[in-house]
């Protein structure tokens, strides 16, 4: 780009100098020559500003490019500040809102992976309810968790689920 505007420069330079000894010239073979050389600086000229025009376009989208990226830094590291990383089952991490915490009413989880890696808020979903253990998903990354129920007695459900008494005594 730097290149481009010192060519236009010099361009600009030439055609000036050729208009102003226009006035001197004594034939009319000698301005038709002149003539011709301004043609062509001129049309240098374009192509050099296209070319300037051009690469300012990029630049310009560049720094859009930039400043929204630094918007989406900025936004994150607010959101951010009201998750907080909690284990929710033995050695299973993930992230809560902080008023969750301290109010202690059930809230969704978000996925420790996507949370600090992609910087997303991706919130597990219920897979699959076995009773005893619960396993979540991360509809994003995947990632699974399984979540035991401490409250669980095999002997209860198996004692709802209509199975023979003699079948829960071997337990
Ligand atoms: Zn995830």
């Amino acid at each position: 780009m730097i290149n481009e505007i010192s060519l236009a420069l010099t361009s600009i330079k030439s055609a000036t100098d050729i208009i102003k000894g226009l006035v001197n010239l004594k034939t009319e073979a000698a301005v038709t020559e002149k003539v011709i050389d301004l043609q062509s600086i001129i049309l240098d000229l374009h192509s050099h500003i296209n070319l300037l025009n051009t690469e300012f376009s990029k630049v310009l989208s560049e720094k859009k490019s930039f400043e929204d990226e630094l918007n989406n830094i900025n936004d994150w590291s607010v959101e951010k500040q009201k998750y907080i990383m909690a284990e929710i089952d033995a050695k299973v991490f993930v992230f809560v809102h902080k008023d969750y915490l301290e109010s202690k009413v059930e809230t969704y989880w978000l996925c420790a992976h996507c949370f600090e890696g992609k910087r997303l808020k991706s919130i597990y979903q219920l897979k699959k309810d076995e009773g005893y253990q619960k396993i979540y998903y991360c509809p994003s990354c995947k990632n699974e968790i399984i979540i035991k129920d401490p409250n669980y007695s095999l002997a209860d459900h198996i004692k709802t689920s209509g199975r023979r008494f003699s079948w829960v005594d071997k337990y």
